[in-house]
């Protein structure tokens, strides 16, 4: 395959072998981070020589300064290269980079490139040394480096790149998916000061968006339409399009099924969250900070007086999700009649239980199909209550 590399009309980075047997991937089994039955094999990362022209600093959503070096244009494996992220002044530091540098840059596992050294002997003394400037350079706010973290943040609460940020989190395919609101429409709407965060959205009305450029009068009322159905997404597409920092889509389906209600999450202790499964510390009071920000509160009411969805769809499902499976460890071997893995999976977390690779004393059901493999075997040698798919959709009722 690496010999072909160069002819594929697309780029990889390496490939990854696997067992295609579904009954020899049990056999294998997996560790606890990862099957034994695939591996990947990495190619070595392409690089090339360029100059830094220039060190820009970008402000995300969470409004974390990240430094990115504007380089020379540089080809690498097939793709131009002008920019390559630095991801914070540690980075710089370890780096020794300063402006005007030649640098070696490669592209390895991810398709951003990075920068992997300065090359010294090409140094001429007119380098300049770069430094993160103290305030931020979208709303000209406070940058704060806490102790002990790597990043700087504008801790300006009404800074301009978070906003936009945040709409587009927000209107984002997983979150409350509006597919009309993309960066164009989101600048112009925060230029003109028709929305100042994502409950303005609700706000808008079809004067307020034919009246922006390049905007028909059909688009305008498509876009509408769009925000209008966005009210009835699920809760967790709500909780995950909030931005709450650590809060990615897989913890905020979590805690939308815990909570079954915005108010009911908000009004969650650290203690409670840190309890739930899979949501850690750092994460408990990521969460809890947030609910506990007046400003953030006051955005909930108005979501919630707006028309958008603060309950799970079907209250009714809550009950039952957290009670029926709750803790017990599933393990799944060989083909369902009537469903896949991931579909069986899935049925088993979203009722609280949890699927594991292996099967222990400490697995509380293996759910088998057609030629299981050793997992069955295993199951009857530790007494663990083998069920089949039949069984499995008795137990979900
Ligand atoms: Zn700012």
């Amino acid at each position: 395959m690496e010999a072909k590399r160069d002819d594929l009309d697309y780029e990889i980075d390496g490939v990854v072998v696997k067992v295609n047997s579904t009954a020899l991937q049990d056999e294998f089994g997996a560790t606890g981070k990862a099957p034994r039955w695939a591996v990947a094999y990495k190619y070595a990362a392409r690089q090339a020589t360029t100059r830094v022209n220039d060190i820009v600093v970008q402000v995300g959503r969470t409004g974390a300064l990240t430094p990115v070096a504007m380089l020379e244009p540089v080809q690498l494996s097939g793709v131009t290269v002008s920019r390559s992220t630095l991801h914070n002044e540690d980075e710089i530091e370890r780096l020794g980079l300063k402006i005007g540098d030649y640098v070696l840059v490669e592209r390895g596992g991810d398709v951003i490139p990075k920068v992997v050294k300065v090359i010294e002997s090409k140094r001429t003394g007119k380098e300049k040394k770069f430094r993160l400037p103290t305030t931020c350079p979208v709303c000209g706010g406070l940058v704060s480096r806490p102790e002990g973290e790597a990043v700087s943040r504008c801790i300006a609460a009404d800074c301009g790149a978070q906003l936009i940020g945040r709409l587009l989190h927000f209107a984002s395919r997983r979150a409350m998916r509006i597919e009309g609101l993309g960066v164009a429409l989101a600048e112009q709407l925060l230029d003109r000061k028709l929305v100042k965060d994502v409950a303005d959205l609700y706000a808008l009305t079809l004067d307020d968006l034919a009246s922006l450029d390049r905007m028909a009068k059909k688009s305008a009322s498509n876009v509408l339409a769009q925000i209008e159905e966005s009210k009835s997404r699920d809760l967790w597409h709500l909780v995950y399009g909030l931005g709450i920092r650590h809060v990615g889509e897989r913890t905020a389906g979590i805690l939308a099924r815990h909570f079954g209600s915005l108010d009911r999450l908000a009004a969650a202790s650290v203690g409670e969250l840190d309890e739930i499964h899979e949501i850690g510390l750092t994460m408990a009071e990521s969460i809890h900070d947030w609910f506990a920000d007046s400003g953030n509160r006051e955005l909930c009411a108005r979501l919630t007086r707006s028309g958008v969805r603060t309950k799970l769809a079907d209250e009714s499902t809550r009950e039952q999700t957290d009670q029926r499976f709750a803790g017990k460890v599933f393990v799944l071997t060989g083909t369902l009649p009537g469903m896949t893995r991931d579909e069986a999976r899935e049925l088993i977390e979203s009722n609280g239980g949890r699927v594991t690779g292996s099967v222990s004393k400490k697995t509380d059901f293996v759910l088998a199909g057609a030629d299981p493999g050793s997992k069955f075997d295993k199951a009857n040698q530790l007494g663990v209550k083998l069920i089949d798919e039949a069984e499995f959709k008795k137990m979900l009722g």
